[in-house]
């Protein structure tokens, strides 16, 4: 196999990144930032398989409209993404979601209604509220309020979100409000997805507290100026010109020379006794390196790691992942015929329609389409949801449309159109993905040089997964350099 790399320059250590989403570009970048302060030398490599940067962010300008195929903000209460913006001179240029209206709806019945305000995720802060809301009927305001007297689970170990829900709130605020709430976030089936792993603040709450609504109630004044009604909606922020900023600024940031687009990787191996790594390219070729970043879908990071060590490989592909789409639409103001007066809305599987959620972008973020205009993105899919990218272009943004006219009083057709599709692209953490993770780390590091990254571990979001592919560089280079990363570099730790 010829070797593409060549030599690595005279004393730096060479690190290869597979994998140019947001966790291998904040990996690529770690290993910039260490070489750059001089101690550790170091020369990296980006292979990415696509003819473009970013992964799952992929933000079109078109039509005067900013549109996002894949993630639109991110959390700055996790504070790694926001950390890297300023690292990179970007943190200038990041904007929050408009002030007002700060809400989601549900859909119920046929209509909108406001998610009871104070509500958080999993329960309410506020009684009031949700003893208000059409959304619960009194049989399920009554069982909501058990939770105020309800003794703490016996549940060892993790549980589902569902089943935690069910236990503390009941059956029909998970169903109701829960389920397409969560569907929306992690597009997952609250029933199967744990809750260790996802929202271990609300495991904490019983533990500590008993009654979950006692303590979200006692944290809310701290966080209810900030968040409205809808923690899908609040604390986030974007770059005013799209995510993809975000993925530009950091290839900036890289030698061109390093960054491989349209080079996929097929294996990674280490020879017996071999010092160095070799990294199996799809075109035949390979490269030598001293340590190895893979920054790939669990899925993928299996496939590439099968024949280096089989069991890493199949805890790798015991991760399952949903496939989604997102289809935003562009109309004239006037030809849509609700108020718009939120951020989104969420639909419950019972509600029998094609969309998970929609967000109103141009509502929740200033510049993502022209005045008079409004851009609405819809979400299909999710763990519950089979087939769905057997569907054409053409079918998705037809349900898309079908659903939003029903849904939002819409009396004309789109002025334009887009859909992204998402295949086996979010990791879903199932009861006992902790565990699985520990595991896969366990293996890993039997592998001296070589660190796993992305959204399939430790987190899904932005900031976990910057947090992710930074961690991985530093664990690779003190690894591979023998040396402990600079404090003068040192990055949140939160
Ligand atoms: C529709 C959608 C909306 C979302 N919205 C939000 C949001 O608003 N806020 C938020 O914080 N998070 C959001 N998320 C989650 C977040 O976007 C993702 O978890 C995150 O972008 C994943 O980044 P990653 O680098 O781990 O993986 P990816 O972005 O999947 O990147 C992996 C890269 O590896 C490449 N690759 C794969 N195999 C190989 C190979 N063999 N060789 C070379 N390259 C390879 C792929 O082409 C890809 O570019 C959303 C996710 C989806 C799907």
């Amino acid at each position: 196999m010829a070797n593409r790399g060549g030599a690595s320059e005279a004393g730096a250590v060479r690190i290869v990144v597979v994998g140019g989403g947001i966790a291998g570009l904040a990996a690529a970048h770690r290993l910039i930032e260490v070489g750059a302060a001089g101690q550790i030398p170091v020369e990296p490599f980006l292979f990415e398989s696509r003819d473009r940067l970013g992964g799952i962010i992929a933000t079109e300008r078109t039509g005067g409209c900013i549109i996002e195929g894949g993630p639109d903000a991110f959390l700055t209460e996790k504070p790694w993404a926001v950390a890297l913006c300023e690292r990179l001179g970007l943190a200038d240029r990041l904007i929050p979601t408009r002030e007002a209206p700060r809400r989601t709806f549900v859909l119920h019945r046929g209509r909108l209604e406001p998610l009871p305000d104070g509500f958080a995720l999993l329960g309410p802060s506020r009684l009031g509220p949700v003893l208000r809301t059409p959304l619960l009927s009194w049989r399920g305001k009554l069982r909501l309020a058990m939770d105020l007297v309800l003794p703490r689970g016996r549940v060892d170990g993790d549980e589902s979100v569902g089943a935690f829900v069910a236990r503390r709130f009941g059956r029909e605020v998970l169903d109701r409000v829960v389920q397409p709430l969560v569907s929306a976030v992690y597009t997952a089936d609250p029933s199967a997805i744990s809750l260790a792993a996802t929202m271990p603040r609300f495991r904490e709450m019983e533990r500590r507290h008993r009654s979950i609504a006692w303590a979200l109630a006692r944290s809310a004044p701290r966080r209810r100026d900030a968040e409205g009604s809808g923690p899908r909606w609040s604390l986030f922020v974007t770059p005013s010109g799209g995510m993809q900023d975000l993925v530009e600024s950091v290839a900036r940031r890289l030698p061109p020379s390093a960054v491989r687009l349209r080079q996929g990787v097929a294996a990674v191996v280490r020879p017996n006794g071999a010092r160095m790594w070799r990294v199996d390219l799809a075109d035949g070729t390979a490269i030598a390196a001293d340590g190895v970043i893979l920054a790939t879908p669990a899925h993928q990071t299996a496939r590439l790691v099968a024949g280096l060590d089989p069991d890493l490989g199949r805890l790798c592909e015991a991760i399952p992942y949903a496939s989604s789409a997102a289809v935003t639409l562009a109309y004239r103001r006037a030809d849509v015929g609700h108020a718009l007066d939120g951020f989104g809305v969420v639909v419950p599987r019972s509600a029998g329609r094609s969309i998970l959620a929609a967000t109103f972008s141009s509502v929740k973020f200033p510049g993502r389409a022209p005045d008079g205009q409004a851009l609405l993105r819809a979400f299909l899919g999710g763990a519950l949801v089979h087939g769905l990218l057997d569907r054409d272009d053409d079918a998705l943004a037809a349900a898309a449309e079908q659903d939003l006219g029903d849904v939002l009083d819409i009396r004309a057709r789109p002025l334009l159109v887009r859909v992204h599709r998402h295949p086996a692209a979010m990791p879903q953490y199932l009861v006992g993905h902790q565990e699985r993770v520990r595991a896969i780390a366990a293996q890993a590091s039997r592998h001296a040089g070589l660190a796993l990254a992305g959204a399939a571990y430790g987190g899904v979001g932005i900031p976990d997964c910057v947090r992710s592919g930074e961690e991985a560089a530093e664990r690779v280079l003190e690894g591979v350099a023998g040396a402990s990363i600079p404090g003068a570099l040192a990055r949140p730790r939160r």
